[in-house]
């Protein structure tokens, strides 16, 4: 279960060549979130990185390890980079998104929980193969404004998590240009948003839908790796 033939896939099947990146992530990036995580607000945003050995598609059945303790799904809103950012500004940030998809940041919950207590990083628990399940992009001409989208994730028919991009703690933007100070952005490369409240472990045989409403929506199902 690798990413296709490890290219950039766009919704209706445009199919630009441009090979799949790192996936920079921000943690605790919706207020609710971090209440169900008994977690506090940053002071400035958590990133980490999954890499691309991570990437499947999420139209496939989405492969969890059944090993390792629970695999909770994170529902988050993708953004494709297709220009080189270092240090950049908002502005340049804004014209280097070249597409907008959904994406689960899987996450195995047991094991990143005992890295966290034990001060140890979680890669493992977030960075393992098939641990960022993507949609194909929509062009970004084709989306309104960022930060006001209904992001929603349903699981076997029930609406787990239900949002609006309009509650990001730190915006798309400015998430961006934060990121570009520590890591260079590169073609190819896909930010993940962060996940509103609701996160929950996954089970072999679920039906999951994680939709950006009147943009994307992806129906899958959850199989055991
Ligand atoms: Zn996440």
């Amino acid at each position: 279960m690798r990413y296709f033939d490890h290219c950039i896939h766009f919704a209706g099947g445009g199919s630009q060549q441009i090979p799949a990146g790192k996936v920079v992530c921000v943690g605790l990036n919706y207020s609710d979130h971090i209440k169900e995580m008994n977690s506090q607000v940053a002071s400035e945003p958590v990133i980490f990185l999954k890499p691309s050995s991570a990437l499947v598609p999420l139209e496939a059945p989405v492969a969890i390890p059944v090993e390792f303790g629970s695999c909770h799904h994170e529902g988050e809103m993708s953004i494709l980079i297709g220009e080189q950012l270092a240090d950049c500004t908002e502005a340049e940030a804004a014209e280097a998104i070249i597409g907008v998809g959904v994406a689960l940041d899987l996450t195995l919950r047991d094991l990143q929980s005992q890295f966290k207590q034990k001060g140890l990083p979680w890669d493992k628990a977030k960075g393992f193969d098939g641990a960022c399940p993507a949609s194909a992009f929509v062009d970004r001409s084709q989306v309104g404004d960022l930060q006001n989208l209904e992001l929603r994730l349903t699981l076997n028919g029930e609406v787990k998590q239900a949002s609006n991009t309009s509650h990001m703690i730190t915006p798309v933007l400015a998430l961006i240009a934060y990121i570009s100070k520590f890591f260079t952005l590169m073609p190819g490369d896909i930010v993940l948003t962060g996940t509103p409240a609701g996160v929950g472990p996954l089970s072999p045989g679920d039906e999951l839908t994680l939709e950006l409403v009147d943009v994307v929506a992806v129906t899958t199902t959850v199989v055991a790796r």
